[in-house]
């Protein structure tokens, strides 16, 4: 069963059942930053910790409260009644760092009040989701993992698409923090469904993303104009984002990054982190998905190629490269 809320645009603050939460938010990069900066224009108290000064200093001028660590900001954030923990970090290995700490860094589970909600926002594996819950679980914390959809321009508009595994109680004392970084949010169910769905969905836009830039060189090679196959494949089965918003080639949807020689928009480099998230779920699985891995296969190496700054779209310059030109 999944629960779905979509957030009133005309409102200011959240539609809150009880007082709000203080926050720590670990993590102020492109995506934690203005998510941040939008819990503080909501009127959340935030505390927020980043290994980069620059960092920091833009989210000090969005009016975070600059911890002199990750642990000091949870500290700050969970000593009153209600307290809440977010990260928003690279990959896997940050958030467990993060948690767990070293030798020279206190970790956040420590530094937490007993019974603290942990609510991980970062793009990781299905199993490091969960691990991360059994970690926190066994220290007397809850958690939930809330990936999110929509990039950095969903991330400073507060238009996220977010994707939550774990307890439906849980979910719902979080939800008016949802609904402040987010318009849609869905309970995906047990802890890690948050980034099942992430990963799941990602495999889609990846291989359409592909499919469709296939289509048009395809057309191309067959003298159809990008304009005629956009007109009718956006009205018609073939009809999806990666054609309708993100269309790889220039025209038809001046907003997508054709238009500016692919510049991110949503970077090949992160599409190919999120097939690789998508292949190791399919491998551990034993998932029938031969697209899906190559898929990955064709990201990973345009990523490291000649895709390595690019917006995923810009796939198409390979197909066609490697297509030959039209006669
Ligand atoms: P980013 O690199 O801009 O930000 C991550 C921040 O974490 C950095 O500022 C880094 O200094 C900080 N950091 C790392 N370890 C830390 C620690 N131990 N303590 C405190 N801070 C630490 O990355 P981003 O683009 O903001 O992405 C964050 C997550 O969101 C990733 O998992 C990414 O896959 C996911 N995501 C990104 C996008 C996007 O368009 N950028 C879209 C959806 C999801």
């Amino acid at each position: 069963m999944t629960e779905t809320s979509h957030r009133d645009d005309t409102s200011d603050t959240p539609a809150s059942t009880g007082p709000r939460p203080s926050i720590a938010f670990i993590g102020l990069g492109n995506m934690g930053g203005p998510m941040a900066a939008n819990l503080v224009a909501a009127g959340y108290t935030v505390h927020g910790f980043d290994l980069v000064p620059e960092a920091l200093e833009a989210a000090r001028a969005a009016g975070v409260e600059i911890a002199a660590s990750g642990a000091d900001a949870v500290r700050a954030a969970t000593s009153g009644d209600r307290g809440l923990v977010i990260t928003m970090l690279p990959a896997g290995r940050h958030v467990l760092g993060a948690y767990q700490g070293s030798d020279a860094t206190e970790g956040l589970l420590t530094a937490a009040a007993q019974n603290t909600l942990f609510m991980d926002c970062s793009t990781i594996a299905v199993e490091d989701a969960r691990n991360l819950h059994e970690i926190a679980t066994a220290a007397g914390h809850r958690t939930l993992d809330a990936p999110v959809s929509g990039g950095t321009v969903g991330a400073e508009a507060g238009t996220l698409t977010m994707m939550v595994g774990g307890a439906e109680g849980d979910f719902e004392e979080v939800r008016p923090v949802l609904d402040v970084v987010g318009r849609n949010v869905v309970h995906c169910g047990q802890p890690g469904n948050g980034l099942a769905a992430k990963v799941c969905n990602n495999l889609i836009l990846g291989a359409s993303m592909i499919a469709v830039s296939e289509a048009f060189v395809l057309g191309e090679k067959l003298g159809l104009s990008n304009e005629a196959l956009y007109d009718v494949a956006s009205s018609a089965t073939g009809q999806c984002w990666a054609l309708t918003t993100n269309c790889p080639v220039p025209g038809p949807v001046p907003t997508s990054p054709a238009n500016r020689d692919y510049q991110p928009g949503f970077a090949a480099a992160l599409m190919a982190k999120d097939l690789g998230l998508a292949k190791h779920a399919i491998e551990t699985t034993g998932t029938q998905s031969q697209i899906g891995l190559l898929a990955e296969e064709i990201y990973a190496a345009f990523a490291s190629g000649q895709g390595g700054t690019k917006d995923f779209s810009g796939i198409i310059e390979q197909i066609r490269d490697r297509s030959g030109h039209p006669a």
